[in-house]
């Protein structure tokens, strides 16, 4: 740790981090005055911070920890009134800025917002075509003029997390939709779990995806159908992490408006599609087609959006006989009409 002192030395902090390559942050000015602040607090409180820093950091490593806990929340506010403007400047100058800053060693050398959206996505991506699938509602991102895809959502949230505005755990390309308020915007995913081990309770972006753990369910209401997320297994621990889901991004909502506008038409159409022209349609052979669409959906070397949404639906449709059966007059109905 370096020597309190009121004025900041430019040549002691060159002397304390040499060859570590960090002179081009006192660029840009916010920043600069961060590290002059920080170097302004007690050895004491520079250690936590230090500490807390390294420890909220790594949190992926302590999802499954019962003890596991943010410790940035809890320390004293004059730390908190030093380290918030600090990382809120990293995140603004850096990550944030117009060119990024060129950082030496990275495959993308341009470190920017812009950067980490496309290899998201990049990285993301089946063997063919870009994937312009929304992580968190599996919708349509939109393009974004040149800037890459839609917004870079901080799941915890900038405001309350401040020291993981950085983390590259912490960022997540989502559509416009999930990142507006009254979706997820700036909601705490760990509203109700700001307790240790509090993570459990939660889904975490790359680290315990919420597909793996949850399918839906339906219901009828009038001629549309209402859908609401369920847990694939009884484990309460799973269904608190579905409810907080839910409640980040109102998915039983939103997914039940597609399904009526427009997935029930699409499976329709894949369906017909599929239909041999000579083909006497009958129940059984409409079945089996809709079993097969919906499987290549889930084979497919693409990402497309809601394809997991349709392959779910076309999963409800083949288990409830009488929504299978609306399914197949509409099929019947369309061929009697060409
Ligand atoms: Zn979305």
């Amino acid at each position: 740790m370096l020597c309190k002192s009121k004025d900041f030395d430019k040549e002691d902090f060159k002397t304390h981090f040499k060859g570590q390559n960090i002179m081009w942050l006192l660029r840009f000015k916010a920043i600069k005055i961060g590290i002059k602040e920080i170097l302004e607090l007690s050895n004491e409180n520079r250690e936590v911070l230090f500490n807390t820093y390294c420890e909220d950091l790594d949190f992926a490593s302590g999802i499954e920890k019962r003890v596991f806990k943010f410790n940035y929340p809890s320390l004293p506010n004059d730390v908190k009134k030093v380290a918030k403007p600090f990382f809120t400047a990293l995140y603004d100058d850096i990550l944030g800025g117009a060119s990024g800053i060129r950082m030496k060693g990275l495959s993308v050398t341009n470190l920017k917002r812009e950067n980490v959206r496309k290899g998201f996505f990049k990285a993301n991506k089946k063997e063919y075509g870009l994937n312009a699938t929304c992580p968190a509602c599996l919708g349509d991102m939109g393009m974004v003029s040149d800037d890459g895809y839609a917004d870079l959502d901080h799941y915890f949230t900038k405001s309350l997390y401040p020291m993981l505005s950085i983390s590259a755990d912490n960022l997540i390309p989502v559509c416009k939709v999930c990142n507006t308020t009254g979706v997820k915007g700036s909601k705490n995913p760990l509203n109700d779990y700001q307790h240790p081990g509090g993570l459990l309770n939660i889904f975490l972006p790359y680290h315990r995806p919420g597909i793996d753990y949850i399918q839906i369910k339906m219901d009828s209401v009038k001629a549309n159908e209402r859908i609401c997320l369920e847990s694939k297994t009884n484990e309460e621990i799973n269904k608190n992490r579905i409810k907080n889901t839910e409640w980040l991004f109102n998915l039983n909502e939103r997914w039940s408006g597609r399904i009526n506008s427009s997935i029930n038409d699409n499976l329709i159409n894949a369906v017909e599609i599929s239909l041999n022209e000579d083909e006497i349609i009958t129940e059984e052979l409409v079945r089996n087609k809709l079993s097969k669409v919906s499987n290549q959906f889930l084979k497919s070397k693409y990402i497309v959006p809601d394809m997991w949404l349709s392959a779910e639906y076309a999963r409800l449709l083949l288990n409830s006989p009488t929504k299978f059966k609306s399914f197949y007059f509409r099929i019947l109905e369309n061929s009697t009409t060409l």
